[in-house]
């Protein structure tokens, strides 16, 4: 089953419907199908897979996408085990996701990295993980000084770095030449595996930039604001702060 198929979460975020044809079938608990192009975001670095549809050309039918994964390079959609008989290996399927939920994860996503961004430039704490879902989502950092004031400030210039409109930017970039830039060592890029040659970025201009898979919204304008909705000590040094998004997810 080669070449892979079309992954245009990469390339295009705001991709969020395509045709696509099947190309691989499996039964099992749950159907999982791989098609020869897709908008899915198959999960990973904190940013959980969509869901969304799946609707055949020939006669309407439509199967409910619960989750998508990466398995062998593919992209592949795993479908409700309710909707019955998966679609066949040559159909021609409409492919959509469920882009509220898409749109609110881009704009997570990005409000993340806003944080990543402020915590390393004004108190120069790493960031050790994260983890979200549409509309909230926490970090965690070596964060030794981290208090509650600190927090309360941090929330407000997160705000301000939103409010002022920076551009997202995705970049791929030849291993080597990702290596040498210091901002993306500090969020562990060594830790990636050997075999991947190239590295694909996310720079919020002029305040952030990391080594990511995920989907982001294209400006920083499109997140609206933070809110920090806890944080707390997982020890001496990790600190984690949760954050949510506070306006109500427009569906653009
Ligand atoms: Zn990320």
């Amino acid at each position: 089953m080669t070449p892979t198929g079309e992954q245009l979460c990469y390339v295009d975020a705001y991709a969020r419907s395509v045709s696509a044809r099947v190309r691989h079938v499996e039964t099992g608990e749950a159907a999982l199908v791989v098609l020869d192009r897709t908008v899915f975001y198959p999960g990973g670095g904190g940013q959980p897979s969509d869901r969304g549809l799946l609707m055949r050309a020939a006669d309407g039918r439509t199967w409910t996408v619960r989750g998508a994964k990466k398995a062998g390079g593919e992209i592949v959609h795993e479908l409700e085990t309710s909707d019955g008989d998966p679609p066949a290996v040559g159909d021609d399927l409409q492919v959509d996701l469920d882009w509220a939920r898409r749109l609110s994860l881009m704009r997570t996503h990005t409000a993340l990295h806003a944080l990543c961004g402020v915590v390393w430039r004004d108190h120069g704490a790493k960031v050790t993980g994260g983890n979200m879902e549409p509309g909230a989502g926490r970090m965690d950092f070596e964060f030794e000084t981290m208090s509650g004031d600190l927090v309360g400030s941090i929330e407000a210039t997160v705000n301000a770095e939103l409010g002022a409109a920076r551009d997202v930017l995705v970049n791929v970039l030849p291993r080597a030449e990702a290596f040498a830039i210091p901002d993306l060592i500090r969020t562990k890029i060594d830790l990636l595996p050997e075999g991947i040659e190239e590295i694909r970025t996310i720079e919020i201009v002029g305040l952030d930039l990391q080594a990511d898979g995920g989907t982001h919204v294209a400006n920083t304008r499109e997140v609206g604001g933070i809110r920090v909705t806890g944080y707390e000590s997982k020890g001496r040094i990790n600190k984690r702060i949760r954050i949510e998004l506070v306006d109500p997810v427009a569906d653009a």
